[in-house]
């Protein structure tokens, strides 16, 4: 099973300039793991750390956080600092990855519609699961103008 530590690794400002080039997400790729860092505003960037829960257990002191990043993150380690690196590996509180899918989106009587990541959400790596939910508004339009706006309607015609 895969995590995703949700407690952001913040890299900061430096010198109020941005520490990597702005206009990218930034991918460490490993194996097994990736850290995804992706721009701020405030010229810092959010870092999401996505690995299985086996090693993220493993990974309880300072020394083993250290080392391992030392072994498969050094420039990112460089970036952070070791000391941000322990004060917000250590207290993170993983969330699980989920994949839903539903045998239907809508009640039986159609008054209820899931979409979105409700009704099919996959795993961030694809990238697809906004375009997913922008075409499921699209889908409920159509179905909506053609049925002349009558939402029941239009949600078993979604369906
Ligand atoms: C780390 C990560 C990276 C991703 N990268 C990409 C990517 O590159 N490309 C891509 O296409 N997709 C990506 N996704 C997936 C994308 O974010 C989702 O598929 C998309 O946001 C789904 O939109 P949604 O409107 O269905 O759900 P959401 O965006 O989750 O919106 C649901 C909303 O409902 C609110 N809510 C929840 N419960 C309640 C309640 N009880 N009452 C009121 N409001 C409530 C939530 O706060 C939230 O604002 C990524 C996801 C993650 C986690």
């Amino acid at each position: 099973m895969s995590l995703l530590v949700e407690s952001i690794f913040k890299i900061c400002l430096f010198f109020m300039q941005f520490a990597m080039p702005e206009n990218y997400l930034h991918i460490w790729p490993r194996h097994k793991f990736v850290i995804v860092a992706s721009p701020n505003q405030d010229k810092s960037f959010n870092a999401t750390f996505v690995l299985p829960m086996s090693i993220f257990n493993s990974l309880s002191k300072s020394e083993e956080i250290l080392q391992f990043f030392q072994q498969y993150f050094p420039d990112f380690l460089s970036f952070v600092g070791s000391d941000d690196i322990i004060r917000t590996f250590l207290p993170s509180k993983p969330n699980s990855l989920v994949t839903i899918k539903c045998s239907t989106y809508v009640s039986s009587i159609g008054d209820m519609l899931l979409m979105g990541d409700a009704a099919h959400s996959i795993a961030p790596f694809y990238g697809q699961g906004v375009n997913a939910a922008f075409e499921d508004c699209l889908v409920l339009f159509e179905t909506l103008k053609q049925t002349n706006f009558d939402i029941r309607k239009a949600f078993i015609a979604y369906k």
